[in-house]
This record gives structure tokens, sequence and C-alpha cells, in this order.
């Protein structure tokens, strides 16, 4: 029988016994699973909330330089609970950009899994809000070393330096907030 024991980076050594796992089939794929515990330890995305701010005039959106990591990437974070997902991404921007934003101001428009720097996944929820909602001067806060705004070309010539599966988060919230000034007839 197996348990259910998820962990976001894969474990080499059981999290519950500390026996080295070993690879198991089941539901048609290797999965980690421990020998001592007959445990798997199902893969699990860490759950982060972030915030696109768009200057819709510029065509750009903020993004920041995390200081751990080296990658640009959306305001964004772990939602401490008992936060909501707006609360969070809130409190994300405010931390890392030092702009304000009223939590209901923002708009929910991606859901995505990304791929952190760091060996892990990250389920990571985007809320989208234009500049014109935000209070504050942008200046590089706790976390951030650089703060820039940039527009999704700008974004996608510097490819390397972002967490995978940014640009196309970008992309998009930019074409939300045109659409939203500009309704289509
Ligand atoms: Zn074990």
């Amino acid at each position: 029988m197996t348990d259910d024991a998820p962990t976001a980076y894969e474990a080499h050594y059981c999290p519950r016994c500390g026996t080295e796992t070993d690879e198991k089939h089941v539901d048609g794929r290797p999965r980690c699973w421990c020998p001592e515990c007959d445990v798997v330890h199902w893969r699990a995305a860490v759950p982060v909330v972030g915030v696109a701010v768009v200057d819709p005039v510029a065509g750009s959106v903020l993004a920041f330089k995390h200081d751990r990591t080296g990658k640009f990437d959306l305001p964004s974070g772990h939602q401490e609970l008992p936060e909501a997902a707006a609360e969070t991404a809130a409190r994300e921007l405010r931390e890392e950009t030092n702009l304000a934003v009223d939590p209901a101001a923002l708009d929910l428009f991606d859901v995505t899994v990304k791929e952190h720097p760091l060996g892990r996944y990250n389920f990571s929820t985007t809320f989208v809000v234009p500049r014109s909602e935000a209070t504050g001067e942008v200046e590089p806060e706790t976390d951030a070393d650089v703060v820039e705004w940039m527009t999704p070309s700008d974004a996608s010539a510097r490819e390397d330096e972002f967490v995978p599966g940014v640009l196309d988060v970008i992309d998009a919230a930019v074409d939300v907030v045109d659409a939203a000034r500009d309704p289509a007839p």
C-alpha cells in the first residue's frame, strides 16, 4: 500500500525515516518511494502568489531580480495563511518594490506551474493591476536586487535572466490591461 506524502523537492532520502529512496512504478510512471515506510513521496508544486503591475502607456510590466536566485520574476511569494491570495500579492509587491496597492483592486488572471530556479515547481497564481492603482515610488526592497519596468520584447531579449514561464505571463498581462482600456465594440 502507498501513502500520500507530497514533497516540494525531489527526495533522495525519506523525509520520514531517512532511508535512501528508490523508484517504484505507480500509476504508470516511476515515483520516488521509501522501501522502509512503503510510502510514495509525490512531487507537489508549492503555492505562490504574484502580481503583474502594468504601465499601459509604455506597455511595460514591473519585474524584479531576486537576490538569492539572480533571476527576474514578477513580485511574488508564499501565501501566509490566513491571508487571502490578493492580500499576499499586495504584501509581496510592497515588500519587493515599495509599491502599495489595495488588494481589492487586483484582478485574478493567470494560474500556471513555473519551474523555480532552486529546483522545485511553483503553482503560481498571478493578479494584474494597472500602475495607476498603485501608490509609491518604485525601489528595490527586501529580497530584490533590481526592480525594472520591462516591455514583453525587453523581457524576451533577456530570456535567460528570467524564471522560466514568466515571459508568457508578462505578455498576457499587457494584453489584459490593454483590452480593459480599449474594450472591443
Ligand atoms: Zn521512510
